[in-house]
């Protein structure tokens, strides 16, 4: 059994389909990148498996259980957590207090979580620091950092390396590689294929609410429709 199903989830704004009727699963233990356009219904995939919005239909299953319409909080009780498009954190709270929201936020399942959080994401030495002082990439990771604090089975990180030069992109490549290698499944939305291709293990390709392709990095890269509707020149 996949740990997430999404069957056949559909949100509509106004007469326009975000998502068209999506079908997904993902393994236990597996990255899983989620890459497509903008407006492709990225956000709004992990805003309805996460919970901050609700699909206009369709079902959404968590280890076997439906978890449509149950909001973030329970969501994060359950063990599955999401980061946000843009760095968000309490920015005249330390790094640690923003993390310690975070793992009293989902309940404090695990006491240790706090200092591994903050060890994992090598905030350990800035756990004193004001969150807004930090430059944008560490706080970036401090984002991972809330919701690894979390212990969550399954995280959703929507696009971590926006805005990131490519040491900070590299650095948190692996941290995501060492977050799944501690037992958290993640997915992972972004756009910017050199990121998140060599970090996957599978791929899925969003176009217009739409799944367009599915199946490994060497397979997205040589899908002549994926080149042609969205990779552009960049792997010409
Ligand atoms: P992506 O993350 O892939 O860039 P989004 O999921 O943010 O795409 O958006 C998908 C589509 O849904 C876009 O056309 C966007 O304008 C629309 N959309 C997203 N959120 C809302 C909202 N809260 N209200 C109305 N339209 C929205
Ligand atoms: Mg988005």
């Amino acid at each position: 059994m996949a740990l997430l199903e999404v069957e056949n989830v559909t949100r509509l704004f106004g007469g326009v389909a975000a998502l068209g009727g999506v079908d997904l699963q993902v393994e236990a233990g597996e990255i899983l990148a989620i890459v497509g356009p903008n407006g492709s219904g990225k956000t709004t995939l992990f805003n309805v498996i996460s919970g901050f919005m609700k699909p206009s239909s369709g079902a959404i299953r968590f280890d076997g259980a439906r978890i449509d319409g149950l909001g973030p909080v329970h969501l994060a009780k359950l063990g599955l957590v999401r980061t946000f498009q843009q760095a968000m954190c309490f920015p005249g709270l330390t790094v640690r207090a923003n993390v310690e929201a975070g793992r009293l936020g989902a309940g404090a399942r695990r006491a240790d979580a706090l200092d591994r959080a903050l060890s994992l994401c090598g905030l350990t030495g800035l756990a004193d620091a004001r969150a807004g002082d930090l430059p944008y990439g560490i706080q970036r990771k401090l984002g991972v950092a809330v919701a690894l604090a979390t212990s969550p089975r399954l995280l959703l990180l929507d696009e971590p390396a926006a805005g990131l030069s490519d040491e900070a992109s590299g650095d948190l490549a692996t941290l995501i590689r060492t977050v799944r290698d501690e037992s958290v499944t993640v997915v992972v939305i972004d756009h910017d294929m050199p990121f998140v291709l060599p970090l996957a293990d599978r791929v899925v390709v969003l176009d217009a609410g739409r799944k367009l392709f599915e199946g490994t990095p060497d397979a997205v890269r040589s899908h002549a429709k994926v080149v042609e509707v969205y990779l552009g020149t960049e792997f010409e």
